[in-house]
């Protein structure tokens, strides 16, 4: 789908046709979900929705396919994509997706998370899509662009190895601070009001997360895994999705320290969770909408995508995800009044694209061997 920058006008029929094949693609692997839930669902989300609530959101979305893949045939000339969206939602019929049954699910060890791949994909689109639509940060950058389908290889990863990734980045604060006996810390921390705990929740992993990300830009060996993160030209919600699995398992692990050794309630570790899967979506999203005073509370779109400034001049600012103030307290914060980055990325012109060949570029080269100098990378 290369070559369609920018030339999505409404009225023509095109996007009523991407939503057609897009909800129509989701439907269809949520019927998997249904009918495998043991292996494509997870055991912490299914106790949060319910089957039937499932049931209920999946047949509307099958009916909402065939309609924007109608209402495509009837307004596009080009009638392709109004045939793959009606096919699509056709197949999900076929193979059911109107008779799903909720089940009750045994116990099995291991299970992809396509359900949380699923909802949370078609949630953030259905929020952030519109958004950088109507209130663009770059008016040029299509949702398209030429490397929408390497992002969205990140979101679809680190989504389905969800129950891998949060195992693993259980296991460094577990190994260090396992055998202290934290009960007593844990039974106070508890016995806060709610609102404190949580903000203390969110102060402590964001410090934690602070330093691990300022290391990430001042270690040669650790950039190399990072500026895979910094790589992406075009920032929006899918681009925050591109991070090496070497920077998530270190960065998560790092930030779960704090909150394993003050241990957090279950309800405020999963609205910390929930926050920060929306939050750094938000930051990175192509939209100008600058949040008023809040952008001086908490980071915004316009803070972080300074953080991924191209010019080296800006280098080494904003390591901060939620709390702007730690950023000014370590001297690392920059916020111009209404001036945002000329352009986001890497000097690195032959930087590699897609997913498999910047998973393996780290462990081979260093974006030191091109051509740049090493001052202007201590800098960052
Ligand atoms: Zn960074
Ligand atoms: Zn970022």
């Amino acid at each position: 789908m290369t070559g369609m920058k920018s030339n999505v006008k409404i009225g023509e029929g095109k996007i009523s046709g991407y939503i057609s094949i897009f909800l129509g693609t989701l439907t269809f692997l949520g019927v998997l979900c249904f009918k495998n839930p043991e292996v494509f669902t997870t055991p912490q989300f299914r106790e949060v929705y319910t089957g039937e609530s499932m049931k209920i959101l999946l047949t509307s979305v099958i009916i909402a396919s065939f309609i924007f893949g109608l209402l495509s045939f009837i307004l596009s000339k080009q009638k392709k994509w109004a045939l793959i969206g009606l096919i699509l939602c056709t197949l999900t019929v076929l193979v059911g997706g109107f008779k799903v049954q909720p089940s009750s699910v045994g116990a099995v060890q291991w299970h992809l998370g396509l359900d949380w791949l699923l909802l949370d994909l078609f949630l953030m689109a259905v929020i952030f899509i519109p958004i950088e639509m109507v209130f663009p940060k770059r008016k040029d950058q299509s949702t398209f662009h030429e490397e929408w389908r390497t992002d969205l290889m990140y979101f679809v990863f680190s989504h389905l190895f969800i129950q891998f990734f949060g195992a693993i980045t259980q296991q460094p604060a577990k190994l260090f601070f396992g055998w202290m006996g934290l009960g007593g810390l844990h039974a106070w921390v508890q016995s806060l009001p709610f609102v404190i705990e949580l903000f203390l929740a969110f102060l402590v992993a964001d410090l934690f997360q602070y330093w691990t990300h300022r290391f990430f830009h001042n270690h040669s060996f650790l950039w190399r895994f990072h500026s895979i993160h910094h790589s992406t030209e075009n920032m929006d919600w899918l681009a925050g999705s591109r991070t090496h699995f070497v920077d998530i398992f270190i960065t998560r692990s790092m930030a779960f320290i704090p909150l394993y050794v003050l241990g957090f309630s279950t309800l405020t570790f999963s609205v910390y969770v929930v926050f920060m899967a929306i939050h750094a979506v938000l930051i990175h999203a192509n939209t100008r909408i600058k949040f008023g005073f809040l952008r001086y509370i908490f980071a915004t779109p316009q803070y972080h995508h300074w953080h991924h400034c191209k010019d080296p001049q800006y280098y080494g600012k904003n390591f901060a995800t939620i709390f702007p103030f730690i950023d000014k307290l370590f001297g690392t914060y920059y916020l111009p009044k209404d001036v945002w980055p000329e352009d986001t990325g890497l000097l690195e012109a032959n930087y590699p694209k897609g997913f498999i060949k910047q998973a393996i570029y780290p462990f081979t080269k260093s974006p030191f061997d091109s051509n740049l100098n090493m001052e202007e990378y201590s800098k960052r």
